[in-house]
């Protein structure tokens, strides 16, 4: 069971996106976790496999660095968010309690899997949405719907959110900082553009 009290808790952060409209409804703040074990072929995302220490950071560094006006909600993919219960659970924690935003989650794995868990009914009270599977290359998703193959599915687990809210205006989305980097982010074909810091993987 979480510590529904535990704070400060340390994350494996591999980045984040401070605004994001192809990571799900609406203007989103972004975080990628870093390490996940499911290894789906032709994932876009390598280089989060690793459960290395990347960069470490409690939910309050995150909300406190990347926060910006004008966001709707997070968007937690990776990585695997899973694979780090107690920081998920930090992380959605306060981005409902704290700032009052919705909350999203993609993950590798199945819903079915997760419901079975203690831990994840104490983290389900916090999302509003869960896109679960792992990625299918022959199976990619064509149409604008946030997910990136047609056997992961969406569960709206309240009424917060609609299927029609996860119609993004795009596949693919850059993201330009003021240090010069690019990041790249989306459904489509992903890859980090050298010299980017910020985040650019994203399927689950
Ligand atoms: S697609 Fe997602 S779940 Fe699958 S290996 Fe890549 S990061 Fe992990």
């Amino acid at each position: 069971m979480i510590n529904l009290k535990c704070s400060g808790v340390v994350i494996n952060i591999h980045s984040v996106i401070p605004f994001s409209r192809v990571n799900g409804s609406g203007a989103r703040l972004v975080i990628f976790f870093q390490g996940c074990n499911q290894s789906c072929p032709d994932c876009f995302n390598p280089e989060t496999h690793s459960f290395k220490e990347m960069n470490l950071l409690t939910a309050g560094e995150i909300f406190a660095g990347y926060l910006v006006d004008g966001i709707e909600g997070i968007t937690v993919s990776g990585g695997e968010p899973f694979e780090q219960p107690s920081g998920l659970f930090e992380i959605l924690k306060t981005a409902k309690k704290g700032y009052g935003l919705s909350t999203v989650v993609y993950t590798g794995f199945t819903y079915k899997y997760l419901a079975g868990k203690n831990d994840c009914k104490d983290l389900f009270e916090y999302i509003d949405v869960l896109i679960d599977g792992r990625y299918d290359r022959s199976k990619q998703e064509e149409s604008l719907l946030a997910r990136g193959s047609s056997n992961q599915n969406f569960y709206f687990l309240n009424d917060r959110y609609t299927i029609e809210d996860f119609l993004i205006p795009g596949k693919v989305e850059y993201t330009f900082s003021k240090d010069g980097s690019i990041a790249r982010t989306g459904f489509g074909e992903i890859s980090r553009t050298a010299g980017a810091e910020g985040g650019g993987p994203a399927l689950n």
